[in-house]
């Protein structure tokens, strides 16, 4: 894939990099390792400083990288102008509670003194997706530099022009020369970079096959890994639930970033007797939205970020159809518009062997089911291979409960929007991946769990 900013809206390429050469890739895992060996040894207050000053320099110029993003994957330029503000929240999370969640934690034992310690490993390659170009890095790269490691980014091939301006912030904020540096590289120079002595884990967001093959490098080298995959998340509504709340959450949360969410909901599971009403909302709820230029104000939907992710999304949609499936609005592509936009999309009565029932979609397509009850909508939420997040809406307590503990997922959301945020832990179970990002558990992925015992 050429490492290009190919602008979603217009196809226009805008501009094209070079990969590195070997010889350059060697200089900056040299700067990295070189750099690490200081860098760790920094107190926590000054990386704190540091970490706030990126988080000034995103709120400072959030305008740019917003636009930014909207150029080179299609986000409207008011949720990237909100991710980048997600991106300073993070910032100061982790520069504000690094210190505490790296205490020596005590633990009282026969000897003298004896506690754990958690010390950073040192370079950390990170992988990442174009779909929240900005937030995935900072998310990795808050807790990473604030634990005493180094990063290496390599991003995807879409973004490149986010990816050089995330160096540039942590540059300006102060981070000595090393501590973050984006590598211009294709995927198939990972599994090599994965596999140099000097880089010590890897974490990946993106697809199946991106983290079967960097785990199988890590695997075969020893390293840790942190992999945040696909979902397929199921979005339950019960006969008790809020029905209007559920219903504007249900086309938020689908919609979100044009459909192009992890942890969007994708299979809508909804109780017999409130199925014709809820269905009858989603749909009118879904025609209202307007697709188009993602820089305008009033836009809901932007094109998809490649013609690949289009084309892949059109033939999923065809062959669910193709397989019995019934749709009740979209299905197609808005070929009368230049750009890569799809419509909202509906199918329902998808029949039990119908391929689409373990698929991802990447866009904005909702699958709708009916169940007789809590039993047939645990099972059918459970039925893909990815296991994510889950949200439920249900006003009876029993049944609150049996969502919280049978659900297979990473996360489960009752009566609200899935979203991640700093101070809960974010991942997934099953082909979904496995490790945290956020809170304290994702500061902990990457370090020595060093246990010291002293007679
Ligand atoms: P992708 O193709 O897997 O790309 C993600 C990153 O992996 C890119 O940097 C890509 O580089 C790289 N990559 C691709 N193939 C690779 C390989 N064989 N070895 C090493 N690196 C490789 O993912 P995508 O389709 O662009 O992104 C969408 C997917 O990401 C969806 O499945 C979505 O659910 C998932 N996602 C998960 C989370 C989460 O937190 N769980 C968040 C966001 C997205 P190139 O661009 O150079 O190919």
């Amino acid at each position: 894939m050429a490492i290009a900013t190919i602008n979603p809206t217009t196809g226009e390429t805008v501009k094209t990099f070079e990969p590195l050469t070997d010889a350059a890739i060697e200089t900056k895992l040299g700067l990295a390792q070189t750099a690490f060996k200081q860098y760790q040894r920094l107190p926590f207050e000054q990386r704190s400083i540091w970490m706030q000053k990126a988080a000034d320099i995103l709120e400072r110029d959030r305008e740019i990288y917003a636009k930014m993003m909207t150029l080179e994957m299609g986000k409207t330029l008011k949720s990237a102008i909100a991710e980048v503000e997600k991106c300073a929240l993070v910032c100061r999370y982790y520069a504000k509670n690094a210190a505490q969640f790296m205490a020596d934690v005590p633990a009282s034992t026969d000897a003298s003194s004896s506690f754990v310690r958690y010390q950073p490993l040192g370079v950390i390659l990170a992988v990442m997706p174009w779909n929240f170009p900005f937030w995935q890095v900072f998310r990795f790269a808050a807790p990473t530099l604030m634990a005493g490691n180094v990063g290496l980014l390599k991003h995807a091939s879409n973004v490149p022009q986010c990816a050089l301006k995330i160096e540039e912030i942590f540059t300006e904020a102060g981070f000595p020369e090393g501590v973050f540096q984006t590598l211009l590289v294709g995927s198939d120079k990972v599994g090599k970079i994965v596999a140099d002595d000097r880089v010590k884990a890897a974490t990946l967001t993106g697809s199946e096959p991106a983290g079967e093959s960097l785990a199988a490098q890590a695997g075969k080298n020893l390293k840790k890994v942190v992999l945040e995959l696909g979902g397929s998340d199921p979005f339950i509504v019960m006969s008790s639930a809020d029905l209007p709340a559920a219903l504007s959450t249900a086309v938020t949360s689908r919609m979100l970033n044009s459909g192009q969410t992890c942890v969007a909901a994708k299979r809508f599971i909804l109780a017999e007797e409130i199925a014709e009403e809820f269905i009858a909302g989603f749909v009118e709820k879904f025609e209202q939205l307007k697709v188009g230029d993602p820089m305008l104000p009033e836009t809901d939907i932007g094109p998809l970020a490649t013609p690949a992710i289009l084309k892949e999304l059109e033939n999923q949609v065809q062959a669910c159809i193709a397989s019995g499936a019934k749709l009740l609005t979209g299905g197609r592509a808005l070929s009368e518009k230049a750009g890569n936009f799809y419509l909202p999309t509906i199918l329902t009565d998808i029949p039990l062997d119908a391929a689409a029932r373990q698929q991802e979609f990447f866009g904005p397509v909702a699958l709708v089911f009916r169940v007789a009850n809590i039993d047939e909508a645990i099972e059918l939420a459970n039925s893909t291979s990815f296991g994510l997040a889950a949200t439920a809406w249900t006003t009876v307590s029993s049944e609150c409960d049996r969502f919280i503990s049978e659900l297979e997922a990473g996360a489960v959301f009752i009566n609200g929007l899935v979203k991640s945020d700093p101070r809960l832990p974010f991942g997934g179970i099953k082909r979904s991946g496995y490790g945290r990002e956020l809170s304290i558990q994702g500061i902990h992925e990457f370090v020595n769990i060093k246990t010291v015992w002293v007679k």
